[in-house]
């Protein structure tokens, strides 16, 4: 434990200013320094108890291996990187970032750092544990996404110490190459990213922030309409998803289900909003279409409730909102029993791509990895897709290395969630 040199010497100072009142009479008894004096013998109950701990460790761990800081930096367009060094010169990598929240995760972060500065790098479970029950108020996106980047950058430390992937920690490849896919609004799209190798893609519900609680019938034709014409393109040995974006009401989502089924989408993704997870299972039930859903759960206790309701057979977690690399890893073996796929949502930058792809190479029930950059302009060396794959990498930790130079020019943003309201009477929607 680090202890902040200012609040010792301000508590010991308050002490010694309390009990000096005590003597002289000039404080109430209930004054008496019980809550200074419980919270020094908790502080050195707790030295002692990592002492012993340390002691206990295995001999490996008695060699000197210490994080030193943490630092964040903004990259644009919207993301938040994080570096970990340690006192073995060996700097890990993470993304930890809520998308229009990243100075607030920075902050999280920043917060987190006095708990990690000068323990061992390699305890990657139990400084997760840690960092995640000793704030005694658990989860949330912003406290999971700083979690997520921290525990990221921890693996890639320690691959990078033992000299292999973070796929060969987890157990070893499951898979050769990893499968990605592409987002698509128009034909155009499509066919460029055919040509560039992608054999599946997502798209979303044309006009969805705009359909209302009950659209009117024209609605659900032309965003139908769009997505048979999208689905036509990608061939029918390729595949294509459809994002709802929770933007849709249930009474929506279950006509515009419905009218799709003919199209094969390769799955649906948040029918509604994941708040209310008997919605989602409800419609779920009325459809053979496979139900996805995940960006906006955490931690392998928001996902229980998903699976045991059937709410849900293709899981999204984010491996930076979610709890990191191994928290999804617990989040695929609980999908295992169910019979669920892991598909991992992300929209944000290469780091996050190469966490989601030491995972796909480690699991059995993957499906497809989602992507929005292989990292050109940010990476020494970006990742390929061949075949609507990418070969699962063989450098140590996490397999990349920034781009430092190129990084430079992309330093800093103020990206913000858009502002969406109804064009009909200017309330308030989904996004
Ligand atoms: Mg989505």
């Amino acid at each position: 434990m680090v202890v902040n040199e200012n609040s010792a010497s301000s508590r010991r100072a308050f002490l010694r200013k309390a009990f000096a009142s005590f003597a002289l009479g000039t404080t109430g008894a209930f004054a008496l320094p019980v809550f200074p004096r419980t919270h020094t013998s908790g502080e050195a109950e707790s030295m002692d108890s990592k002492r012993e701990q340390d002691e206990k460790m295995p001999d490996r761990y008695k060699d000197k291996f210490r994080i030193t800081k943490l630092v964040t930096f903004k990259v644009k367009p919207r993301w938040l990187f994080l570096k970990i060094y340690t006192d073995q010169g060996i700097v890990g990598l993470g993304e930890p970032v809520v998308e229009g929240r990243a100075d607030t995760v920075a902050e999280a972060v920043r917060e987190i750092e006095p708990h990690l500065v000068g323990k061992d790098p390699r305890r990657v479970i139990h400084h997760w544990q840690a960092i995640y029950r000793h704030t005694f108020y658990r989860g949330g996106p912003i406290l999971t996404s700083a979690l997520s980047g921290v525990e990221q950058a921890l693996w890639d430390i320690k691959g990078k110490a033992l000299g292999v992937p973070v796929y060969e920690l987890l157990g070893g490849p499951t898979r050769h190459r990893v499968r990605v896919y592409a987002h698509a609004r128009s034909i155009e799209d499509i066919k460029k990213a055919k040509s560039s190798g992608y054999t599946a893609f997502k798209t979303g519900v044309l006009n969805a922030t705009q359909s209302g609680v009950v659209a009117p019938p024209g609605f659900i034709e032309k965003a139908v309409e769009r997505f048979a014409m999208l689905r036509e393109a990608t061939g029918d040995d390729a595949d294509i998803g459809i994002d709802f974006h929770g933007a849709i009401s249930p009474q929506n989502a279950a006509l515009l289900i419905k009218d799709l089924e003919p199209y094969k989408p390769f799955f649906i993704e948040e029918p509604v909003n994941c708040q209310n997870v008997d919605v989602m299972a409800r419609l779920a039930r009325k459809t053979h279409i496979p139900i996805a859903t995940g960006e906006r759960i955490f931690t392998k206790w928001g996902f229980r409730e998903i699976l045991e309701k059937g709410a849900a057979s293709i899981l999204q977690p984010d491996l930076c909102h979610a709890g990191g690399i191994f928290e999804t890893r617990l989040i695929a073996g609980m999908a295992e029993a169910y019979y669920a796929a892991i598909a991992p949502h992300n929209p944000l930058g290469p780091i996050s791509l190469a966490c989601g792809i030491q995972l796909a190479a480690s699991i059995p029930n993957f499906l497809c990895q989602e992507q929005v950059s292989l990292g050109e302009g940010y990476l020494k060396r970006p990742f390929e897709v061949v075949d609507g794959h990418i070969p699962i990498p063989e450098g140590p930790g996490l397999g990349i290395e920034l781009d430092e130079e190129a990084l430079a020019g992309k330093l800093g943003h103020d990206w913000n969630n858009p502002e969406v309201y109804l064009d009909s009477d200017g309330s308030v929607v989904d996004w």
